[in-house]
């Protein structure tokens, strides 16, 4: 086996899944994040079944499905609340789990945490990785507290805003994507499962949709324009300017976002490093490079999947470099899919009535192509 210790850096779904999937096979990992403590804050997220499926591969499986609301299907809305169609989603997991299903982040990253600990990650919060160094066959790490120590590889899982991506060489960096997107939790009927809806004029939202995650509670997002306007409402109120000509089941969504929702704002950025994701010993993976506008609501699938697969190819005998190339090959290939996808989806949100624009089609092909493993 190639490693027997590793670095990882972050503590998100890529650093998580990529320290469970390396403990499991036995190697020694140890992860830090700059976070001081866990906290329960986040939103609903959409997990694929590739996702799902990535989830089986690490162990997690059943508890990842009793903390969700599975769906096979969304409804897609005029924004006057009439149904356009009931859009079947592809089961990319396979038969045997659901297409998908909505939960609350906080439930799925504890999830992770637990997982991690028994099998004897050693978790270190508050840190940063300060600095590294190549040598021959590994990697020296030095943190925000002075610890220097020695690894097989160091993993950066930092996401989209890795200040360690630039120290690999990587020049690409983040670009807006034109799109803006607030995001609430808020109540639900039982009748009401996922939809989405689109607008009749071009005013307020590009799009809104809501995902259930639980029996009673479901996750909104509103796709908008980057900047939030200086226009004296408060967070809510500007949620619900947006949400305003929005119908069906989308008036009751509106009512219920008021000043105690818990409510974020945050303008969409993307990236795709296409060329080698690690210098020596040191690899990043995940949103570090790549992260798409959650179009598709493949971010964190892709994440995972970058996790069970690079754990595969490192514990398995065969020269490091070697594997690690062999990885990102299978990998870019993969990813670009649904970078290609999210970009275009987010053209056509920016431009609508763009001649031949097909979302139903881009999306329906991206994520047919997840179908098959990774
Ligand atoms: C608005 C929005 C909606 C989304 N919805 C979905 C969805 O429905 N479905 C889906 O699959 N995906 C979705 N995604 C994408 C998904 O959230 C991401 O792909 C995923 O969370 C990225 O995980 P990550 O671990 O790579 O990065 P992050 O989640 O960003 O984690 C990085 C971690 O690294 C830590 N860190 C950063 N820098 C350092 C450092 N220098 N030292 C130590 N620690 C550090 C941070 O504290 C953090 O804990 C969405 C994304 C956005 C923006």
């Amino acid at each position: 086996m190639p490693i027997h210790s590793a670095l990882i850096v972050g503590g998100g779904f890529t650093g998580l899944s990529t320290a469970i999937a390396l403990a499991q096979c036995g190697v020694q990992v140890s992860l830090v994040d700059r976070a001081p403590e866990w906290t329960r804050v986040g939103h609903g997220i959409t997990i694929q079944g590739n996702a799902l499926r990535a989830f089986a591969e690490i162990g997690v499986i059943d508890e990842v499905l009793a903390v969700g609301e599975p769906e096979d299907s969304v409804t897609l809305y005029f924004a006057d609340g009439r149904v356009m169609a009931e859009m079947p989603t592809p089961r990319t997991g396979g038969d045997d789990l659901p297409a998908t299903i909505g939960a609350l982040r906080p439930d799925v990253h504890e999830i992770l945490v637990r997982r991690a600990e028994a099998l004897g990650v050693e978790i270190r919060l508050g840190l940063e990785l300060v600095s590294f160094e190549n040598g021959e066959d590994w990697a020296s790490s030095v943190l925000s507290d002075g610890t220097a120590e020695n690894w097989d590889v160091i993993v950066v899982a930092e996401g989209i805003t890795s200040q360690t991506r630039p120290k690999l060489g990587i020049t690409e960096d983040r670009a807006p994507s034109g799109l803006g997107i607030w995001r609430a939790v808020t109540s639900r009927t039982p009748e009401m499962t996922g939809g989405m809806a689109f607008p009749s004029d071009g005013s307020g939202a590009f799009k809104v949709g809501y995902t259930p995650v639980g029996a009673d509670e479901c996750y909104i997002f509103v796709l908008c324009p980057p900047e939030r306007p200086d226009n004296g409402l408060e967070d809510w109120q500007e949620v619900q300017r947006l949400m305003a000509n929005f119908h069906g089941p989308f008036d009751r969504l509106r009512e219920s976002v008021g000043p105690d929702t818990f409510l974020n704002f945050q303008e969409i950025e993307w990236i795709f490093v296409e060329g080698p994701w690690h210098r020596g010993r040191v690899i990043a993976l995940g949103e570090a490079v790549h992260a798409v506008p959650p179009l598709i609501a493949q971010g964190a699938a892709q994440c995972v999947e970058d996790a069970v697969l690079f754990a595969e190819y490192v514990t398995t005998d065969g020269d490091f470099e070697t594997q690690v190339a062999a990885f990102h090959e299978r990998r870019v290939r993969r990813v670009k899919g649904v970078v290609d996808a999210s970009l275009q989806l987010a053209t056509w949100e920016l431009n609508p009535g763009t001649p031949g624009a097909d979302p139903g089609r881009v999306m329906g092909e991206a994520l047919g192509a997840l179908i098959p493993a990774p």
